[in-house]
């Protein structure tokens, strides 16, 4: 089968032929129709030192999938060829305390497809049955294949109650714009959303027209918060750029008792002015990858009601044109960008 292998440990992506994995008794085998391309595949790519320091090499890449299965393990019930599905990447255990509590995704002993074993972009992926999520007719293989970042997006969105509240995002990338888009849905009141990319910032208006975009480079956020007709400032916070003087704004502009939600990861360790923290009776929540399997079942039935993420898609290639989706994905000016597996 054909396979995007991170190869050598350099920059760069290879397509090898691979052999068709062999599936044990409790896994299935996914024929890949789509296949989205995440900043984590961009990390590898371009062999940072998180990559460097977390993938062994050879390995197949990806993670972020939609297809089809095509051959079931002896043990597994409940999931039949020929079934739509895409599936959750980490890879869990059922022995820990947090797995036998029913949080499976707080599992620590957790690894993921294509970052620690073999991954997704391939024409065919073994995965765990446990981890497939059957895909409903009316949801697309283009949407499917963007189920994981938008589980992220939901995991982060749906973390405090957002029902009538003021909702402060910042970081316009693809999982910014689609957590816009869920606090939209999920009833927020004024959705605001920051960066200082111009691009990214089209893009959340393009897919959240509602939402209210701050180029924070240009335009002061208190400025948007009297234009709202905010009193005190933002209810719930969620931090999705990394950057530290995002933080530092959201910390400012939040209400006293606010809410933050963090899915960015700042680089290395940053300052942080807890004493503001601490007389603003701020929380802040930690979040990493969705809840197995809540999120995917919350982001389903969102997306089967009303909840429409599908503009945050702006690049589609034939997987034999990965380097220039790669290309579009490193560019900085793309939403979410996906491969096309089939013929
Ligand atoms: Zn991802």
């Amino acid at each position: 089968m054909k396979a995007l292998e991170k190869s050598r440990p350099v920059e760069g992506l290879w397509m090898v032929r691979a052999p068709v994995p062999e599936i044990g008794p409790d896994d299935v085998l996914i024929r890949i129709n789509r296949t989205g391309i995440c900043g984590t595949d961009i990390h590898i790519w371009n062999w940072d030192d998180w990559a460097a320091a977390t993938v062994p090499v050879p390995l197949i890449i990806g993670h972020e999938f939609a297809g089809e299965i095509v051959e079931i393990g002896s043990d597994v019930t409940g999931l039949r060829v020929g079934q739509r599905c895409s599936g959750e990447g980490h890879v869990v255990g059922s022995d820990s305390r947090q797995s036998r509590a029913g949080k499976f995704h707080l599992d620590p002993g957790t690894r993921g497809i294509g970052v620690d074993v073999q991954g997704a972009f391939a024409e065919y992926l073994k995965l765990p049955a446990f981890n497939v999520v059957p895909l409903p007719d009316d949801i697309s293989d283009d949407i499917g294949a963007i189920l994981d970042p938008l589980g992220n997006a939901v995991h982060t969105a749906l973390s405090f109650d957002v029902l009538g509240e003021d909702v402060l995002i910042t970081g316009a990338g693809p999982i910014g714009v689609m957590s816009a888009a869920v606090a939209r849905h999920a009833g927020a009141r004024h959705v605001v959303i920051t960066d200082i990319n111009p691009a990214r910032l089209e893009l959340a208006a393009h897919v959240v027209p509602s939402a209210r975009t701050v180029d924070v480079s240009r335009e002061d956020l208190h400025d948007v918060i009297s234009e709202l007709g905010m009193r005190e400032g933002f209810d719930v916070g969620l931090e999705m750029s990394g950057s530290q003087a995002a933080l530092d704004q959201m910390i400012e502009a939040l209400v006293m008792g606010g809410k933050i939600a963090l899915l960015g990861i700042p680089p290395g360790s940053s300052p942080v002015n807890w004493s503001r923290i601490v007389f603003k009776a701020i929380t802040i929540k930690g979040v990493y990858g969705r809840e197995m399997f809540e999120t995917w079942y919350k982001m389903i039935a969102m997306l089967q009601h009303g909840l429409d993420v599908s503009r945050v898609i702006t690049h589609r290639f034939d997987v034999d044109g990965f380097e220039d989706a790669f290309a579009a994905m490193r560019s900085g000016q793309s939403g979410k960008v996906v491969l096309n597996w089939l013929e």
